[in-house]
């Protein structure tokens, strides 16, 4: 039987697709490796985000090779199927694929194993793919399982090279999205992240909305917590929050992506809202979830952003108070409008972003602290430390109690705990009363 070493880079979409591969190679007779070096095959899933995105892919693919050079490595995802000479740019890789129709590479790699002829299959988008539906078999390594619900993106922000890797907008039919949910629950998953690579637009083919597929997974019984990835803040409604407001299995967190809270930045990227329409909404969020969280994404040294634009972006992040921002430099990706803008030196993104994070350890710290005296459900996860028991609150607050002697592991149960500390990056608390396992 031959053995498969998987990689990925990127996304929470990338994550739940390498699950997905995954089931399709044991499916076909593979079986998943977690040693690099005695792995008959390497699959490799990418990513191109930004220019780190794809250099810490074609490191990861030289790397294998390096490691282990007699495995079989398969280069896959959103890295090969935006860069039409990648065959020639890697040689190191035997089976290239994209992000569409990978049901097709077992097959490649038993033909690779049997020919030793290189592979390359990359099937371009059309204007109107449907949804792939693919293999998904759930191994139950973590207590929080990953479910795509939508792909591909028809927005053309100017910076992204992702409607080009990942094709338009489509969704997962519901009746598909339920027997999958109804297959993770029959494993022990009780709480499920539904993911998109633009969540927000799920369901608008066929005249739904996201609410729908909450609503769909919150009628299964043994699911516990639906979290949301990240939401492109200009599709979220009030008729939306209202109807999510009424799911109580839906935890309170919100990943708004932002990208600048500078106003003229923003026009730039061609995002969609102002930042005033931004503040509004988690005010509105709020007036629905009182307890809801902000997360989000912010990219510093978008071409021509000056350094006024950069302290405006400073201030609204401030303003909005979020409890983590995940902060990128800009790189150019070629192909896209703002590759061509005038570009900001390396220099002044890397200070920006040095600024940036600093002030999101700031005010995660300050999150941290406003959570003290709080009494919320933990749903523990898996057990990594001697000394700790450790979960998530709903609104994705890491919950550490101290662990005692010879104590039963926690993992999967659901505890109230009440918060007594805040520390750097988690809070301390000690179990309440318990919640319903
Ligand atoms: S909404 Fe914009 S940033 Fe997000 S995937 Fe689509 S084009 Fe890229």
């Amino acid at each position: 039987m031959y053995k498969v070493f998987f990689i990925t880079l990127g996304c929470k979409v990338n994550q739940y697709e390498t699950e997905c591969m995954k089931s399709s190679f044991v499916s076909a007779g593979f079986s998943v490796s977690d040693d690099k070096s005695s792995a008959d095959v390497i699959l490799i899933n990418s990513c191109t985000v930004t220019g780190s995105g794809d250099s810490k892919s074609l490191y990861a693919v030289r790397k294998a090779r390096k490691d282990n050079p007699r495995a079989v490595i398969v280069l896959t995802g959103c890295l090969p199927q935006t860069v039409p000479d990648i065959y020639e740019k890697i040689p190191e890789a035997d089976i290239i694929t994209g992000t569409k129709e990978r049901k097709n590479i077992t097959g490649h790699v038993l033909e690779f194993i049997e020919k030793k002829n290189r592979i390359t299959d990359i099937v371009p988008y059309g204007s109107h793919d449907d949804f792939e539906v693919t293999e998904y078999k759930p191994s139950f390594s973590h207590t929080r399982a990953f479910v795509k619900i939508q792909d591909g993106c028809s927005c053309f922000c100017s910076y992204c090279i992702i409607p080009y890797a990942r094709g338009r907008c489509r969704s997962k039919p519901l009746d598909i999205l339920k027997k999958e949910i109804n297959t993770l629950a029959a494993n022990g998953y009780r709480e499920i992240v539904l993911v998109g690579i633009n969540l927000a637009f799920y369901g608008m083919e066929y005249g739904m909305r996201l609410a729908d597929a909450v609503e769909e997974c919150s009628g299964i019984n043994g699911i516990e917590r639906i979290r949301l990835g990240s939401i492109e803040p200009e599709m979220i409604l009030d008729k939306d929050l209202e109807r999510l407001s009424r799911i109580d299995k839906l935890c309170p967190q919100f990943h708004l992506s932002l990208q600048s809270g500078c106003g003229r930045t923003l026009k730039a990227m061609n995002r969609r809202y102002t930042p005033d329409e931004y503040y509004a909404l988690t005010r509105k969020i709020l007036e629905f979830f009182p307890d809801a969280s902000f997360t989000t994404d912010i990219m510093t040294g978008f071409p021509e952003e000056t350094d006024e634009d950069f302290e405006e972006s400073l201030a609204f992040a401030e303003k909005i108070g979020f409890a983590k921002i995940h902060v990128f430099q800009y790189s150019p990706r070629n192909g896209t409008p703002a590759a061509k803008m005038k570009q900001i030196p390396k220099n002044i993104k890397e200070q920006r972003a040095d600024r940036m994070k600093a002030l999101g350890e700031r005010l995660h710290s300050q999150y941290l602290e406003r959570q003290v005296g709080k009494t919320v459900p933990v749903l523990f996860e898996r057990e990594n430390s001697p000394e700790y028991h450790q979960g998530y609150a709903p609104d994705y607050t890491l919950i550490k109690i101290l662990r005692k002697n010879s104590e039963k592991s926690l993992r999967n149960r659901i505890f109230y705990v009440t918060i007594e500390e805040s520390r750097r990056d988690y809070c301390l608390g000690s179990i309440t009363t318990m919640h319903n396992s």
